[in-house]
């Protein structure tokens, strides 16, 4: 019976009538903890005051009992009034004591909403979600509390005080709250005299294409193998391998325009450090963490990143992305074809005519066939030792110089393509080298069209 454990309750502890709410939060709905609480004890009240009001001698005896402790240790206003009418004493012993569960926390939740709203002034967002983490202490003392009195329809701690502060700031923000995928988490620490907010914020993800129209800069920031990025002599106490990269080139107005605290840069697949990335460039999205701002002036940003880096890097059609489509970039990466041109070394001299010939020879036995790649050895440090089957699917080729040879190659993505070329010492097979019989060399290599 609710009722004999509330009179239990009061016996021992005084709560506030939301935390009383709180433990009977699973019975009735539409409505909340607090309303819970004050029906329970207005009910409660009533019932005793009929008994009072009855002919029946141990009725009244009980009701006055029960009255006596709603009024003095529940606290409860109508309580008190009966007493008063009836003309029977009371004595209220702490008139300041607090809530045993929540020490007035339910009672005055403005604090929360207001320092919540002063916490989030400066930040851009769209939606948001609360969380909180109390102090083992109250989730103890309540856990104790609920079992002491087998209460096994209460709500926790946690949820009433996530509801109650977010309905807060929804209207104080005026911004709807997001349970699946919020751009805030905002999160209270939460003790019996004081409390503390921590934020985070949803990465901003946004997709591009880059060429890169120099040789020499690797895709993404590499640490000096020496010293793993603390700074050496050997990298001139940089800590980087490559002083600059497309990721360092594109990141900078981005950081600035968001207000971010770091960024990731995710390709679709790279290019080598001394391979052009030309034509319609090469798939990105920038992972921007903790952004502040997320409404971005994108073709802004466009112009102002290209016209900083001119001749080094360009970046184009800039749209806003999602965690989702970095997955997908990064596992379609390998479905991609890939359009390269390259200029090739040969170690002996050939005429235009023999040239024609081993063209002929090369697009019969490697042009929409399977070719076999065991991992080069100049990747094997990162790569797992086996052997890949790719499709090369076209190939067209020029006549330079006796000795010089330039190819433009569609393979399946991921193929090595200086490997393709020089054979890996028969580690690629079928390779230019090979069907050439002569060694070939891969001098120049730009990556023109990456076909999704
Ligand atoms: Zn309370
Ligand atoms: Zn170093």
């Amino acid at each position: 019976m609710i009722f004999d454990k509330i009179l239990q309750i009061y016996d021992k502890y005084y709560i506030c009538s939301h935390c009383l709410g709180r433990m009977f939060s699973l019975l009735a709905s539409q409505t909340t903890n607090q309303k819970r609480g004050e029906s329970l004890l207005l009910s409660l009240t009533m019932e005793n005051h009929r008994a009072f009001l009855s002919n029946n001698n141990q009725e009244q005896e009980t009701s006055i009992i029960n009255l006596k402790l709603l009024a003095e240790k529940a606290k409860f206003l109508p309580a008190q009034s009966v007493l008063k009418i009836e003309g029977i004493e009371f004595k209220i012993a702490n008139i300041d004591q607090p809530c045993y569960l929540c020490n007035n926390i339910f009672l005055d939740i403005e604090p929360y909403g207001k320092e919540g709203v002063a916490f989030l002034a400066e930040i851009e967002f769209n939606n948001f979600l609360i969380g909180s983490t109390p102090e083992s202490q109250i989730i103890n003392r309540e856990d104790r509390f609920k079992s002491e009195f087998g209460l096994i329809e209460a709500e926790s701690f946690k949820s009433h005080f996530n509801r109650v502060v977010g309905k807060s700031l929804t209207y104080k923000l005026n911004k709807p709250p997001e349970f699946n995928n919020p751009d805030l988490l905002i999160i209270y620490h939460i003790g019996y005299d004081s409390f503390n907010i921590k934020l985070t914020i949803k990465s901003l993800f946004i997709f591009g294409r880059y060429n890169k129209l120099m040789r020499g800069i690797p895709q993404t920031h590499w640490y000096c193998q020496k010293c793993m990025g603390k700074g050496c002599e050997l990298c001139n106490f940089t800590g980087k391998q490559y002083l600059i990269s497309v990721e360092e080139l594109v990141n900078p107005e981005f950081m600035k325009e968001s207000h971010a605290t770091d960024s990731k840069f995710h390709g679709a697949g790279r290019e080598d450090i001394d391979v052009r990335m030309l034509g319609r460039g090469r798939p990105f999205i920038l992972e921007l963490r903790n952004p502040k701002i997320r409404k971005l002036d994108l073709l802004k940003i466009e112009s102002k990143t290209n016209k900083g880096n001119k001749k080094r890097v360009r970046i184009q059609n800039l749209r806003y992305s999602n965690k989702k489509e970095v997955i997908n970039l990064k596992s379609e990466a390998k479905n991609t074809r890939k359009v390269y041109k390259s200029l090739v070394l040969s170690d002996g001299k050939l005429s235009k005519e023999e040239f024609n010939v081993k063209l002929r020879e090369l697009k019969s036995s490697i042009e929409d066939q399977e070719i076999h790649q065991r991992t080069p050895n100049r990747v094997s440090h990162r790569r797992a030792d086996k052997i890949r089957g790719k499709l090369v699917y076209k190939i067209d080729g020029k006549y330079v110089k006796p000795n010089l040879f330039e190819f433009k190659i569609q393979t399946q993505g991921g193929t090595y393509i200086k490997e393709l070329i020089n054979g890996d010492n028969g580690r690629t097979s079928p390779s230019f080298s090979e069907v050439f019989k002569m060694p070939l060399l891969c001098k120049e290599l730009d990556v023109l069209e990456i076909l999704i």
